[in-house]
């Protein structure tokens, strides 16, 4: 194996572990042979259903390295749920939810020598693709199905320490479709893109855009959104129209724990400029863990969030939510699945 370079010096993702895991589906449910394999190349048929008839969807979790220098998995099995709702909406093949729970443990216990110290982690990523070859089946599910898991060893999110982000806000143009709003799948992605590069491209200080359907602020391309101020945090009501973040779900019950009330309601873009006022504003997600929000762009005015900087109550929240991470802190909710290496 040629050496490979440090997870603090390059951009997130681009590092892949020397091991992963698969399973495939033909006609009937996953099989998995019960052990890792070396990370390579995939071969499917260039009529796989995925590449013609986007037939494809993902996780995105992470291993962290514990204070007492094991690895624990933050909150598997909320994610392995995801999962398979996911793959149900795209009529996937079913995952059994065991199978994939023990995908995950066999890739990262392969790895787990590859898992960064804090704040460094190990990114997991679930994939799920439709393999079946017939470029004929645009109103069928695919009749095949590939699993797999591989790893990337990540550095800190916020190089040179924790910056407050510029977010774009976007009333008319939808991050995605009602029937998609809450499927981890790869089309959100691909739907979302152009209109955060167009965002981008007319304003570099533009870290993401914050979708607002109709004056309904809900989330950004892949974080959720929350208002927070000394007393609760405020943050957009489930239904289907958006991700429904497992972090997002541990920063309310970490900010319950700590006294906040929660909020779970509908948030538009009049109460942000008020809340900027005297309040704070953060987003949520997998890969840049509680982020604090400094600028919003609405309409062509620039809105600074408190005092730009971030708030007390967001960094709180963010230590929070390490800690539980990392075995810092106890394991309330039994959030945290050990791994044993191989
Ligand atoms: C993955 C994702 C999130 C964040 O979810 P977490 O489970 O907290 O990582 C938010 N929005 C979108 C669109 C996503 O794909």
């Amino acid at each position: 194996m040629t050496e490979k370079p440090d997870p603090f010096t390059v951009p997130f993702g681009s590092i892949l572990c020397d091991w992963m895991t698969t399973a495939s589906a033909e006609e009937g449910p996953f099989v998995y042979r019960g052990s890792p394999e070396p990370f390579g190349d995939l071969s499917i048929s260039p009529a796989a259903h995925v590449l013609h008839y986007g037939s494809a969807i993902f996780e995105g979790l992470k291993a962290h390295r514990q204070v007492d220098g094991s690895v624990a998995i933050f909150r598997l099995d909320s994610h392995v749920a995801r999962m398979v709702t996911s793959a149900s909406r795209l009529r996937l093949p079913e995952i059994d939810p065991s199978l994939l729970h023990q995908m995950i443990v066999d890739a990262v216990a392969a790895n787990a020598d590859e898992v960064p110290d804090p704040p460094g982690s190990l990114y997991i990523r679930p994939t799920l693709i439709g393999t079946g070859a017939d470029i004929g089946a645009a109103a069928h599910p695919a009749s095949s199905a590939l699993l797999f898991v591989v790893n990337s060893p990540v550095g800190d999110y916020f190089k040179g320490g924790i910056r407050p982000l510029t977010l774009q806000l976007e009333t008319s143009t939808p991050r995605t479709v009602p029937q998609f709003g809450m499927v981890k799948c790869g089309a959100n992605y691909a739907m979302a893109l152009g209109p955060t590069l167009d965002a981008m491209a007319g304003n570099e200080a533009i870290d993401q855009v914050l979708f607002a359907t109709e004056g309904d602020i809900t989330e950004t391309g892949a974080s959720n959104f929350f208002l927070a101020d000394d007393e609760r945090i405020v943050t957009r009501h489930l239904d289907e129209s958006f991700l429904h973040g497992v972090t997002r779900d541990s920063v309310i019950q970490l900010a319950r724990h700590l006294g906040y009330e929660v909020e779970e309601r509908s948030i538009d873009p009049e109460e942000l400029v008020d809340w900027s006022e005297r309040g704070e504003a953060f987003l949520s997600g997998t890969a840049a863990g509680v982020a604090p929000v400094g600028t919003v762009i609405y309409s062509g005015k620039t809105i600074t969030i408190g005092t730009g900087q971030p708030g007390p109550n967001t960094l709180r929240l963010r230590q929070a939510l390490t800690d539980a991470q990392t075995g810092a802190a106890p394991d309330t909710f039994v959030w945290r699945t050990p791994v044993g290496s191989q």
